[in-house]
């Protein structure tokens, strides 16, 4: 479950983190209220649970109380990343002289809470981490201590973290940790954690002007606090429906829509399509033993995407039947009316039945994993 930037911050805070005094607002007069109590100028910031916000046109600075209700107001019509904006975080603008990125994720190959850092904050990590790595620095944490101040103090000095700032920066680093654990995050990042001048001349200082939190699902249950406060908005509706019917279900952008059971089986389905030139549009685990109506729901979803030009069933039965799978595919075609082709491989138990009846419903039938690919990347040209 992911949190919003605002309340992402305000947990942050909690933990000695610096963070804006930011008011939160869903119309463009409470924004303007907001600028008021606040002060000029002030930044704008869309809340939705999307990264790349700033790029989008979703992050603007005003000036004027005029502008802060126009730009809130522009901010507000906006659909980011197929995500509508309903409320904006409204801050005190800050006079950014550096960005740094601050971050701690699960990192599964050393088992631990790894911390992340880079001097090149502000800009998508990804892209950091994709050409220039070194630039990165990565340090695991140890559950039983957590980030004690003298590793907080090394990663400040691999960065090249000015040293005037290395208390401060122990602090937030310690704050995130202590967050990420507090949450049971997934992730927990500060991305830019800037270092800001001051407007009565003081000393600059660092603050998170932009936070992340994803909580981990599995632990929700001990966070019904956080439970409260998840967003509606954070599923497309194919997810939470997918979500709802028991499918492990994640939307991608290829054009071979895929029905798999076995989150492994549906992996391996994701890379025979890239071996043989294709994309899949989604990955979608019907999970063991699925009957008739889930696989229904399953190729609702499917056929719901548009970018779905071939369907691909890939089902290896063992506890899932052959023939269970067969009808549910039938049953959900007689619902809805596709012109779309579709190639189905079903092996193991009920396979001769799964097949006679695909065969009779006219639907496409393979004898091979590859063969089946082939046929569904040749489709969909
Ligand atoms: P994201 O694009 O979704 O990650 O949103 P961010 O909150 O990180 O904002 C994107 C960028 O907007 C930041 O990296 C900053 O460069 C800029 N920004 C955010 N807040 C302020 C602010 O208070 N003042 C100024 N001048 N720029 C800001
Ligand atoms: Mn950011």
């Amino acid at each position: 479950m992911k949190l919003h930037e605002y309340q992402s911050k305000q947990l942050f805070g909690r933990f000695g983190v610096p963070v804006p005094e930011g008011i939160v607002a869903d119309t463009p007069e409470a924004a303007r209220a907001a600028a008021e109590k606040i002060g000029l100028p002030v930044v704008i910031k869309s809340q939705v649970l999307v990264g790349g916000r700033g790029k989008a046109g979703g992050v603007k600075v005003a000036r004027t109380l005029e502008e802060v209700e126009s730009k809130a107001r522009d901010i507000l019509n906006l659909t980011i990343k197929g995500l509508p904006v309903r409320k904006v975080l409204i801050d005190p603008a800050a006079a950014i002289k550096n960005e740094i990125y601050l971050g701690i994720v699960i990192d599964r190959t050393s088992r631990r809470a790894t911390m992340m850092a880079s001097a090149a904050g502000g800009v998508d990590i990804e892209e950091v981490a994709a050409t220039t790595p070194e630039k990165i620095v990565r340090v695991p944490i140890n559950p039983f201590i957590g980030l004690p101040e003298y590793l907080a103090r090394d990663i400040a000095a691999h960065i090249g973290l000015p040293r005037q700032f290395w208390p401060e920066f122990i602090t937030v680093a310690r704050g995130l940790a202590s967050a990420f654990a507090a949450t049971d995050a997934s992730l927990a990042e500060i991305n830019p954690l800037a270092i800001v001048g001051q407007p009565n001349g003081g000393p600059d200082r660092l603050i998170a002007l932009d936070g992340k939190i994803v909580v981990d699902d599995n632990a929700i249950f001990r966070h019904p606090d956080l439970a409260e406060i998840r967003d509606p908005d954070e599923e497309s509706s194919a997810e939470k429906k997918a979500r709802e019917a028991g499918l492990n279900f994640i939307s991608l952008d290829g054009n071979i829509g895929c029905m798999v059971n076995g989150a492994g089986l549906a992996m391996a389905t994701m890379d025979i399509i890239h071996y043989y030139g294709g994309s899949p549009a989604n990955f979608l685990d019907v999970a063991g033993g699925a009957r008739a109506d889930k696989v229904a729901a399953a190729l609702r979803i499917i056929l719901a995407d548009p970018k779905v030009k071939v369907v691909l069933f890939n089902i290896f039965g063992g506890i899932t039947r052959g023939d269970e799978v067969a009808r549910g595919i039938i049953g959900a075609l007689k619902e809805v009316n596709v012109s779309i082709p579709m190639v189905a491989r079903i092996v193991g138990t009920n396979q001769e039945e799964g097949n006679r009846i695909l065969a009779e419903a006219h639907i496409a039938t393979a004898g091979s994993f590859a063969e089946a690919v082939q046929k569904a990347v040749e489709m969909a040209k």
